[in-house]
């Protein structure tokens, strides 16, 4: 429970509270939500970060190498780290097209940050949580370095089990958390949040304590853990993820990374939080979808599902798969759809050139799938949604059941 707690928290991008895991096949695994989480860049996290006393280190943000170098000079630090801001993890260890290895840089001489940034930005980074093309890199966090003694774990993440938020740890942070979960998951420790009382003094020192911090920095440790909490609750978060939360030679614990993943549900409190969002990085298709509050994800093979209920869609998908085909995508209608999302539904499965075929399966329980004369009748929504996209002559109303009684008698 808590290896597979740990790995869906470190896998940066490919979680959210509601996350289903759909198997196509034993090899590939699609991920399927009904949410899309808001995600922001690191350096947008730690601003949020900053705001509630969590101590990151000193940075700024460039788009260009000038600014890049700027930043270092400015930053008049002993050694300065140069981040590439993409919405993935695993950089560390991520490769350019340009060539330059690793999306995170250390280097004491200011002067060659400009240069070093010249061969991320505008490049696409390639790590083992982005898709094989990669992600470009538009923006670079250029912030202070400090010395690393000890690089832990820790993040809060809603958890479906426990009915709330639950705090996870590992002493053994840093950039392989996932193999630490995979390989040694008594080193991953979980305390559950009662959502009434939040973390309590005890349970943030014992987590401090499963992280190993000693002395003084036990209690610091304890700190930041509470503070993120509250973070946590301020934005709405569905999970807050720090790795590594690390200590310096100097006594210091400082979070080194952060991605912090949002509720949707709270945009509506959260305004300043979701006007940071920035969709680029997101599949086109999967943000138009969105727009028409369709459940979209899109897979790689060329037969287009087309469904209403998740779960219908999963087993919609599997069904194609156990009789050798390849599912194009997933779609959940949702209930209570309306002829234009229908309609949008169908133009955005068409206009994927990688689709041969539309597997149409409705569940006549939750909407009306007939056609009906009028397309501005509520019933017939399935048949008319699709009667509005088909280019050829508009579908007849269904027969009747006395029609189809009358018929058969003659
Ligand atoms: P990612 O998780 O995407 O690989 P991180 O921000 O965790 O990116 O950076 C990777 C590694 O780089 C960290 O585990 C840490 O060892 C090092 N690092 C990151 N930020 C700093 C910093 N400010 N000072 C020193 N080392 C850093
Ligand atoms: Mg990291």
């Amino acid at each position: 429970m808590a290896a597979s707690m740990a790995s869906q928290a470190v896998a940066r991008g490919l979680h959210g509270a509601s996350a289903k895991y759909l198997f196509l096949d034993k090899f590939k695994c699609a991920r399927v939500s009904s949410r899309r989480w808001l995600n922001l860049q690191e350096y947008q996290s730690k601003k949020l970060m900053q705001e509630s006393g969590v101590t990151v280190q000193r940075f700024y943000v460039a788009d260009n190498p000038p600014d890049a170098l700027q930043a270092a000079k400015r930053l008049k630090a002993k050694e300065i780290v140069l981040k590439a801001q993409i919405l993935a993890g695993g950089r560390g260890k991520g490769v350019f097209n340009s060539g330059l290895k690793g999306g995170v840089h250390l280097t004491k001489d200011p002067s060659v940050v400009g240069e070093l940034a010249s061969k991320m930005l505008g490049y696409s980074l390639t790590t083992k949580q982005t898709p094989k093309e990669g992600v470009e890199v538009k923006t670079v966090m250029v912030a202070e370095a400090l010395d690393i003694t000890r690089e832990t774990y820790f993040a809060i993440l809603m958890d479906r089990a426990c009915n709330g938020p639950v705090m996870v740890g590992s002493p053994q942070g840093g950039m392989d958390i996932e193999e630490v979960a995979d390989k040694s998951p008594e080193l991953i420790f979980k305390e559950v949040i009662d959502i009434f009382e939040g973390v309590r003094d005890d349970q943030a020192l014992r987590m401090a304590s499963n992280l190993g911090f000693k002395g003084p920095l036990e209690r610091q440790a304890a700190d930041q853990i509470m503070r993120l909490y509250d973070l946590f609750l301020k934005v709405d978060a569905t999970q807050v993820e720090v790795n590594p939360l690390g200590e310096t030679p100097e006594g210091q614990v400082v979070c080194f990374d952060a991605k912090i993943s949002f509720d949707d549900n709270a945009e509506f409190r959260q305004n300043a939080v979701f006007a940071m969002g920035d969709m680029s990085e997101s599949d086109p298709t999967e943000t138009e979808a969105a727009k028409w509050d369709l459940k979209y994800i899109g897979l790689d093979g060329n037969i287009a599902c087309f469904v209403n209920g998740a779960g219908l869609a999963m087993a919609t998908c599997d069904i194609i798969d156990l009789h050798g085909g390849k599912p194009a995508n997933f779609l959940d209608l949702g209930g209570g759809v309306k002829e234009k999302q229908v309609y949008e539904a169908f133009k955005l499965l068409t206009a994927d050139p990688k689709v041969e075929a539309i597997l149409v399966n409705i569940f006549g329980g939750i909407v009306n799938c007939g056609a009906s004369p009028s397309q501005l009748d509520c019933a017939g929504i399935i048949a008319n949604g699709i009667s509005l996209y088909t280019p050829g002559p508009q579908l007849a109303p269904l027969p009747t059941i006395s029609e189809l009684a009358l018929a058969q008698s003659v």
